[in-house]
C-alpha cells in the first residue's frame, strides 16, 4: 500500500485532547471518572454457552451492550466502552474476542485496553497491544512476522539491549539478522535483504547517539521488497514524530520511558498501522502465516477476520497469549495516566535538551555533542524536516543524546562521578535527568570494532534530560566538567 494519512481514532480531536481522553470509558457501577485499576486475573462467564462462545471467539458485544456499533453517530466518545470508539471509527474492523468477551487477563484487561486505545490513537494506528516491557514488545512484534529460518534486516544504530536480543535469543530461535550501517546506501540494503527476510527494523531517534533515522528512505526500500517496517519510537514518542505518517507499518515502544513518564513502571506496546498489504507480500513470495493463513480448518485467517487490525490480533492471540508477557493492570493504569501529560512533558524535555546541547558544544572539556537537532550535526536536515525546529532553528530531536568529554574513559569517569543532580543509572525518559557510560554498560558486551563503528567511544556519556530546572542541570554539568 502506498503511504496515506493514518486514521486517527477520536478523529477531529487534537493530540492533547486524545492523550487525555482516548480509550476512556464510563464506569457504570460508580461513575468513576478515572478508569479504575482492574485487578482481576479472570472474567465471569454468564453461563455454559457464554464460555463456549468466548473460547470459540465467536461472540462480540451482546446486542444490549452494543449501542451504536457500526453507527458513527450513536455514542459520544465519553459514552463509549473500551474498544468501542475504535471499532466504530475503524469501519467495522471488529475487536478481537479477547477484547470484547475476555477469557483471562493474559489476553487483555480493561486497564490495559485504555492504554492501548490511547496509544493507538496517538500514533494513528488501528490496534495496540500492551505487554510487560519494551523488550517483550520488540520480541512479540518480530515473532508475529518471522519464524525459524527467517531473516530480519535492522539499521545498525539501535539500543544495545535490542542488539543483544537479536544476537542472542533470536539467533537461538533460528531467526537471523543483518545490519545496514548507511541507510542511504541502496547497495547495502540490496545486499542485506534476502528472500527469507520478513521485516526491516529501525528506531526513530536511536539510543544513545541521537542519530535520527530517515524513515521515508527506509520505507521506500521496504516498499520495493514488500517488507513491513517496524520502528521503535521509544525515544521519539508520538508527541514528536508519528512513524506511520512517514511510511512505517508497525511501531514498538518501551512504555517504561516517556509514555509512562515517571520512571515507575516497566512496560511495552506494539501498534499496528493497519496499512501493510499482507496479500501483496504473499504474492511477492514473503509469507506471514500467522496473519494470512487459517490456524485450523473452518476458521478464517486473521486477515479475513480482522482486516486492518489483523497483525495486532495475531500478535496478541498467537504470540503474547502463548508466551505470556502480559502487562500488569497496575502498570496499564500508570501508562494511560502517564500519557495524559505526554506532550507537555516532551515540550519541556526537548526545550531543556536543546539548551543543554547548545551549552555543552561551547564547553572546552567537551569534544562532541551528539544531538542531531544542532545545525552542526550531519543529520540536521533530516532532523529539521521530520521533527520541526524551534524559533532559533534547532531541531526538536528528543532528550536522549551523547556527550563526549576530553580524556577518554578517565574523563568520562570524572565527569560521571562529578554529577549530583543527574542520576547515575540505566534508563531514559524519566522526569529525572540521568547519565550513563555506554561503553561499560549497555554496549559492554560488543566487540570493539562494532562499538567504534557505532560511535560508542571511551569518552561518550549518554544523557537523558529530565524535567528539572534547566539552570540547575547546567550548573550540575558545569561542576562535573570541572573535574575532567
Ligand atoms: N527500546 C529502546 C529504544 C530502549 O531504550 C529500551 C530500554 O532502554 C528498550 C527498547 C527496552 O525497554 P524495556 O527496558 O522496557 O524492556
Amino acid at each position: 500500500m502506498t503511504a496515506e494519512t493514518p486514521i486517527y481514532d477520536w478523529e477531529g480531536f487534537g493530540f492533547d485532547t486524545r492523550q487525555v481522553h482516548a480509550g476512556e470509558y464510563p464506569d457504570k457501577n460508580h461513575g468513576l471518572r478515572v478508569p479504575p485499576i482492574a485487578l482481576s486475573a479472570g472474567y465471569l462467564f454468564e453461563d455454559f454457552d457464554d464460555q463456549v462462545s468466548r473460547f470459540n471467539g465467536s461472540i462480540h458485544w451482546r446486542a444490549e451492550d452494543e449501542p451504536g456499533r457500526g453507527d458513527e453517530t450513536a455514542a459520544s466518545p465519553s459514552e463509549q466502552r473500551p474498544g468501542e470508539a475504535a471499532a466504530v471509527r475503524r469501519q467495522g474492523y471488529a475487536l478481537s474476542p479477547s477484547e470484547h468477551a475476555p477469557i483471562y487477563s493474559r489476553q487483555g484487561n480493561p486497564s490495559n485496553w485504555v492504554a492501548e486505545e490511547r496509544l493507538a490513537s496517538l500514533e494513528g494506528g488501528t490496534v495496540a497491544v500492551a505487554v510487560a516491557s519494551g523488550q517483550a514488545a520488540i520480541s512479540a512484534a518480530l515473532l508475529g512476522l518471522a519464524q525459524h529460518g527467517d531473516h530480519i534486516v535492522s539499521t545498525a544504530s539501535i539500543y544495545g539491549g535490542t542488539r543483544i536480543l537479536f544476537g542472542r535469543s533470536f539467533q537461538r530461535f533460528g531467526i537471523d539478522f543483518d545490519y545496514v550501517w548507511d541507510a542511504d546506501d541502496d547497495a547495502e540494503w540490496e545486499r542485506a535483504i534476502r528472500p527469507s527476510t520478513k521485516a526491516i527494523y529501525t528506531e526513530t531517534i536511536p539510543n544513545p547517539c541521537n542519530d535520527v533515522t530517515d524513515l521515508r528512505r527506509i520505507a521506500e526500500v521496504a516498499a520495493r521488497h514488500h517488507l513491513p517496517v517496524v520502528v521503535d519510537n521509544t525515544v521519539g514518542t508520538p508527541a514528536l514524530i508519528r512513524p506511520f505518517e512517514h511510511g512505517a507499518h508497525i511501531i514498538v515502544h518501551s512504555t517504561t520511558k516517556f509514555l509512562t513518564g515517571h520512571g515507575s513502571a516497566v512496560g511495552g506496546a506494539i501498534i499496528d498501522g493497519g496499512r501493510f498489504d499482507w496479500e501483496a507480500a504473499e504474492r511477492a513470495g514473503r509469507s506471514y502465516p500467522l496473519i494470512t493463513r487459517s490456524s485450523r480448518p473452518g476458521v478464517p485467517s486473521m486477515l479475513n477476520r480482522f482486516g486492518r487490525g489483523a497483525y495486532a490480533r495475531a500478535v496478541r492471540e498467537s504470540v503474547v497469549n502463548d508466551i505470556g508477557p502480559t502487562l500488569s493492570p497496575l502498570h496499564g493504569f500508570l501508562l494511560h495516566q502517564g500519557m495524559e501529560t505526554l506532550s507537555l512533558r516532551m515540550e519541556r524535555h526537548v526545550d531543556s535538551s536543546i539548551a543543554i546541547a547548545r551549552w555543552l558544544e561551547d564547553q572546552p572539556e567537551v569534544e562532541k555533542v551528539d544531538y542531531s537537532g544542532l545545525p552542526s550535526n550531519p543529520l540536521y536536515e533530516t532532523a529539521a524536516r521530520d521533527y520541526g525546529v524551534d524559533a532559533s532553528g534547532y531541531a526538536r530531536t528528543g532528550s536522549v543524546f551523547g556527550v563526549t568529554v576530553r580524556g577518554g574513559i578517565d574523563g568520562a569517569r570524572e565527569f560521571v562521578n562529578g554529577l549530583r543532580l543527574f542520576s547515575r543509572m540505566t534508563g531514559i525518559g524519566d522526569t529525572r535527568s540521568m547519565a550513563i557510560h555506554p561503553l561499560t554498560s549497555t554496549h559492554s558486551t560488543f566487540p570493539s570494532e562494532i562499538n567504534e563503528r557505532l560511535g560508542i567511544t571511551p569518552g561518550l556519556v549518554r544523557l537523558s534530560v529530565g524535567l528539572e530546572s534547566v539552570d540547575d542541570l547546567i550548573r550540575d554539568l558545569r561542576s562535573a566538567l570541572d573535574r575532567v
